[in-house]
C-alpha cells in the first residue's frame, strides 16, 4: 500500500506546478493511466488523483514503469527550475533582484484552471510561459474567479445558455499564502464606501509564479465575498472593485511579499489603478511629492492596450472613481478635478467618463500596441492625448503577440521538428534561419502527419456532437449521423473565436446556398467546424450562434457543418492542431492581432484571413491565403459586401483548387509548399518566446533604468 500512496503524491506533487501543462504528454501520462478519466476531469490532474482507483493506479504503474516516469519527470523539472544559463540570466540579469510585475485581468494557462475568457488570457498565460522558459524574472498578478467564465450549451432552439459552475478549489494546483505565523495573508484596500479585503494565492508556473487575489474572505460582506467570482459577468461597480482590487490590491500584494518590482507591465487597462497605489507608495517611502513619484513611476510602467474597440475600454462615472480612489486620491494629495482628469482624453470635459486606457496612457512612459497595424491604428485613436505631436510622434509601439509555442503545438508535429531541426530547437525557435530545415522535410511525411491531427479532430469534434446531442434528447437517428459528420478526405476549414461582431462569424454564410453548393460538391467539397461563445449580454452574438448551430441542424449540411459547444483551450488545441485552413473574416483594422491563427501554422495549417491583426505583417503571398488586399470602408455594410465576394473568390479559385490538385501520389504539392513556407516564414516571429525577448529590450530593461526605449514603429 504504501507504494501507491507515494505514486499518487508524486504525481501530485509534480503537477503543483504547471510546468507539466506545457511538456510532452509521455511525460505526465494521465491519459495512458485512464483516458476516459482524465478526459471527464477536463485534464485536472487533482481531480483525477482523487478520482482513480488505486489499484488501477498500482495496476498500470508496473505495465508503464511509472516510478521511472516519474523520477525522469522530476528530474527534468528540477533541472529547468535550476537552470543558470538561461537566455533571461544572459540578457536581463538586472532584472534578477527586481523582477517585473505583469498585471492582468485573466490568465489562460490550461484548461483545468478557469480563470480566462479568451484571447487576452491566452495571451497573458503564454507570456508566463515563456518568461519561465526563458528565464526572465516576472510575477504575475490576477485574479481568482470562483466561477470563472461561463460554460455554453445550446439549448433546442439553438440558443446560448451560459451556466456559472463553482470551481473546486481545492481541486486546483493552487497554494493559500500565509504570513510567517502561518496566518493566511490579507491585504486591505480602505475606501469611502468601507474596506475591502482579500486573501492571495499561488501558483507556480515554471519558473514564473502567479499570485491570484480572492476575495471570498469572511471578513468581507456577502456581495464582496462574491466580488471575484465571475470573469467580466458583473456590472461598473463590480468591475471598477474588481480592477481596485487587481491593481491596488496587486501592488499591496508586492509589497508584502517584499517584492520591490523594477517594471510593472499592465496587460490591459483593467490593472491602470496599480500606477496610482505605486505612486502613493512612492511619496510614502521616499517622501517625494507627487509630480517626482508620477514621473519616477511612469518610467517604469509599460503598458500594453489590446484593442481599437471603443466598448473594449472600460469606463467609469466620476462618482464611482471617487468612491474607490478617493482616499488613495487624498494621499497623493491630487485634487478631485485634476485626479478625474487623469482619466479623460479632455481633462476639462467634466461629462467624459474616466477611462482606464486614458490613465494607463497617461502615466506609463512605455505603451504598445499587439501588432504593427495596430500600433498604427492606436497611435491614430490616441493622438487626442498628445495635442503638441503629429500621429507618427503618438508614442505608442508595437510588439506582436505571439503563442507559446510548447503549449499549442502537437506531438506528430514536434516529432517532425526534433528530427529536422535538432533536438534542441525549442531553445532556438525564435532563430528565424532555423526554420529553413523545414524545407528538407519530406513532402509526404508532412501531409501523413496533418491526416493524422485531422483525424484526431473529427473523432474529437464527433464525441462532442454526440454527447451535445445526447444532452437535448436528439432521436437515435440525429445521434447516428452526428457520429459520422465530417469526413477526412474533405478540406477542413476551422472558424473558432469569441463572437463579437466584429469578427464576422456569420460572414462566410451569407450566401447560405452558394456554400450549400460547396458543402455537397462530389468532387471538391469543403466542410466547416465552428466554434465560440457570445458574451452573455450580447444579444446579436447569440443570434449569430443560433444561425450557425440551426443550419447544422439541418441534414443538407450536418455532415459538413458543425457547431461544437464550449470553446476553451482544450477544444482550441484540437482545432487548431487538426484543420486544414484556419478562417478570420475579422472588420479591418479591429482585430488588434488574434493569435490563433498562430496556433495553426504551427501545425501544419494554413491561415485564410483578412489582412488584420498579425497576419497583416506575416501574410507574404505564399505562406496562406489572404482575403482582399487591407481596404476598410467608412460604411460597415460596403466593407462586409467587399470582403464576403473577396472571401468566396479566394476560396473557391485559390483555397478550393490547390487543395484538391494532386500529383500521381495523391500529394498536393502546391498545398504542401505553402505548409512549408508558412512554418519557414512565420513560425520564428510569432512565437511567445520572441515577443517576450521583445518586451525585455525594448520595454523591461528601459523601464528599469537600463538602456534607452527603441520600440519598433512602422
Ligand atoms: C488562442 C485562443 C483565443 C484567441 O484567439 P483569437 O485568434 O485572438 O480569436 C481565444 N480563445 C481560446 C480558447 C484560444 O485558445
Amino acid at each position: 500500500m504504501a507504494g501507491q500512496v507515494s505514486v499518487v503524491d508524486k504525481l501530485r506533487e509534480l503537477t503543483r506546478n504547471l510546468w507539466w501543462v506545457w511538456q510532452p504528454n509521455d511525460l505526465t501520462l494521465f491519459h495512458i493511466l485512464d483516458a476516459e478519466l482524465w478526459h471527464e476531469t477536463n485534464h485536472n490532474p487533482v481531480e483525477f488523483l482523487n478520482k482513480v482507483p488505486p489499484e488501477k493506479l498500482e495496476a498500470a504503474a508496473e505495465e508503464t514503469a511509472l516510478h521511472s516516469r516519474i523520477e525522469y519527470a522530476f528530474r527534468r523539472l528540477s533541472e529547468y527550475l535550476a537552470n543558470t544559463e538561461s537566455w533571461g540570466a544572459l540578457h536581463a540579469p538586472a532584472l534578477r533582484t527586481r523582477p517585473v510585475a505583469y498585471f492582468s485581468a485573466e490568465f489562460g494557462l490550461h484548461e483545468s484552471l478557469p480563470i480566462y475568457s479568451g484571447g487576452l488570457g491566452i495571451l497573458a498565460g503564454d507570456h508566463l510561459k515563456s518568461a519561465s522558459d526563458l528565464g526572465v524574472p516576472l510575477v504575475g498578478i490576477g485574479l481568482l474567479y470562483a466561477q470563472g467564465y461561463f460554460k455554453q450549451t445550446l439549448d433546442e432552439n439553438a440558443w446560448q445558455q451560459e451556466e456559472y459552475l463553482n470551481t473546486k478549489i481545492e481541486m486546483l494546483p493552487i497554494e493559500l499564502v500565509k504570513n510567517t505565523d502561518n496566518s493566511e495573508l490579507r491585504i486591505q484596500i480602505d475606501t469611502h464606501v468601507g474596506v475591502l479585503q482579500a486573501r492571495v494565492w499561488r501558483v507556480e508556473v515554471g519558473r514564473t509564479t502567479l499570485y491570484l487575489l480572492d476575495s471570498n474572505v469572511p471578513e468581507n460582506n456577502e456581495s464582496d465575498r462574491a466580488l471575484t467570482s465571475r470573469l467580466y459577468g458583473g456590472d461598473a461597480r463590480v468591475r471598477i472593485r474588481q480592477e481596485l482590487l487587481l491593481g491596488v490590491g496587486g501592488v499591496r500584494l508586492l509589497k508584502a511579499l517584499d517584492i520591490d518590482p523594477s517594471v510593472l507591465h499592465l496587460n490591459e487597462g483593467h490593472s491602470a489603478f496599480a500606477v496610482i497605489e505605486m505612486i502613493r507608495s512612492r511619496m510614502e517611502r521616499d517622501g517625494v511629492p507627487y509630480g517626482e513619484a508620477a514621473r519616477d513611476v511612469a518610467a517604469m510602467t509599460v503598458f500594453t492596450t489590446h484593442t481599437p474597440v471603443a466598448a473594449g475600454h472600460d469606463r467609469f462615472p466620476a462618482q464611482l472613481v471617487e468612491e474607490h480612489l478617493g482616499k488613495i486620491r487624498e494621499a497623493v494629495h491630487l485634487s478631485y478635478d485634476d485626479f478625474m482628469g487623469l482619466g479623460r482624453v479632455y481633462p476639462g470635459d467634466l461629462n467624459e467618463l474616466f477611462c482606464m486606457t486614458v490613465l494607463a496612457l497617461k502615466l506609463s512612459r512605455h505603451a504598445n500596441g499587439v501588432s504593427a497595424l495596430h500600433g498604427r491604428v492606436s497611435r491614430q485613436m490616441w493622438s487626442p492625448l498628445f495635442p503638441n505631436r503629429t500621429e507618427e510622434q503618438v508614442p505608442i509601439g508595437h510588439i506582436t503577440n505571439g503563442v507559446h509555442v510548447m503549449s499549442w503545438l502537437s506531438s506528430p508535429m514536434r516529432q517532425i521538428f526534433n528530427r529536422h531541426l535538432g533536438p534542441d530547437w525549442p531553445e532556438r525557435m525564435s532563430d528565424t534561419t532555423m526554420w529553413r530545415k523545414i524545407a528538407s522535410v519530406d513532402d509526404a511525411e508532412l501531409w501523413e502527419t496533418q491526416q493524422i491531427l485531422k483525424a484526431g479532430l473529427i473523432k474529437f469534434v464527433r464525441g462532442r456532437l454526440v454527447q451535445q446531442a445526447k444532452r437535448r434528447n436528439e432521436s437515435a437517428a440525429v445521434i447516428e449521423r452526428l457520429n459520422h459528420a465530417l469526413d477526412l478526405n474533405v478540406l477542413t476549414i476551422g472558424f473558432a473565436r469569441r463572437f463579437a461582431t466584429y469578427k464576422r462569424a456569420g460572414l462566410v454564410l451569407r450566401d447560405v446556398e452558394r456554400i450549400k453548393e460547396m458543402l455537397a460538391s462530389t468532387d471538391r467539397p469543403i466542410q466547416f467546424v465552428f466554434a465560440g461563445k457570445a458574451h452573455p449580454e450580447d444579444h446579436f452574438g447569440k443570434e449569430l450562434i443560433q444561425n450557425i448551430a440551426k443550419l447544422s441542424k439541418d441534414p443538407a449540411f450536418s455532415q459538413r457543418l458543425v457547431f461544437v459547444e464550449n470553446y476553451d483551450m482544450n477544444v482550441a488545441r484540437y482545432l487548431v492542431q487538426g484543420v486544414d485552413v484556419w478562417l478570420n473574416n475579422p472588420r479591418r483594422p479591429q482585430e488588434a492581432s488574434g493569435t490563433s491563427g498562430e496556433k495553426v501554422l504551427l501545425n501544419g495549417g494554413l491561415n485564410f484571413s483578412i489582412l488584420d491583426g498579425w497576419w497583416a505583417e506575416a501574410y507574404d503571398g505564399t505562406n496562406g491565403f489572404a482575403i482582399g488586399r487591407g481596404e476598410s470602408h467608412a460604411m460597415t455594410s460596403v466593407q462586409d459586401d467587399r470582403d464576403h465576394a473577396a472571401l468566396i473568390k479566394t476560396l473557391t479559385s485559390e483555397v478550393v483548387p490547390l487543395f484538391y490538385d494532386r500529383d500521381a501520389t495523391g500529394l498536393p504539392r502546391g498545398w504542401i509548399a505553402r505548409q512549408k513556407s508558412a512554418l519557414i516564414s512565420l513560425a520564428g516571429r510569432f512565437n511567445a518566446d520572441r515577443m517576450v525577448m521583445d518586451y525585455v529590450r525594448n520595454c523591461y530593461l528601459p523601464a528599469a533604468g537600463f538602456q534607452s526605449c527603441a520600440m519598433p514603429k512602422s
